[in-house]
């Protein structure tokens, strides 16, 4: 997802700022971890990915809202980020990582957020 996502969405930049003022320090978009996770906490063993919900397929509003034109081939694409994420999911639960995935549609409700990632960090 590259190409469609960019390394420096609002939504990224949002959960990186909670955590750097909650004292935790990461790395960034680490290609040597399935998936290449947007946030790793390493000594943590912790992975975390910020997902856009048009593109990885959320369940929710936002996330079911498909183009009109071209519709079983975004269907099919947006299937296809699913498929992979859980697959990247699965391998980094094997290899004895956690892994949070965070939805944009989450980024609003700033409190809300803040709780659930520093109740999967702790
Ligand atoms: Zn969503």
């Amino acid at each position: 997802m590259r190409a469609v996502k960019g390394a420096n969405t609002t939504p990224e930049l949002v959960v990186r700022k909670l955590l750097w003022a909650a004292g935790y320090r990461y790395r960034l978009n680490v290609r040597a971890l399935p998936g290449a996770p947007d946030i790793v906490l390493r000594p943590r063993k912790a992975a975390i990915f910020v997902h856009g919900c048009f593109w990885h397929g959320h369940d929710c509003r936002r996330g079911a809202r498909v183009p009109k034109t071209n519709r079983a081939y975004w269907q099919q694409k947006i299937e296809r980020n699913r498929t992979r994420d859980k697959r990247h999911v699965s391998t980094l639960s094997n290899e004895d990582w956690r892994v949070l995935t965070i939805w944009e549609c989450e980024i609003k409700n700033e409190p809300t957020l803040r709780r659930r990632l520093l109740a999967f960090l702790k």
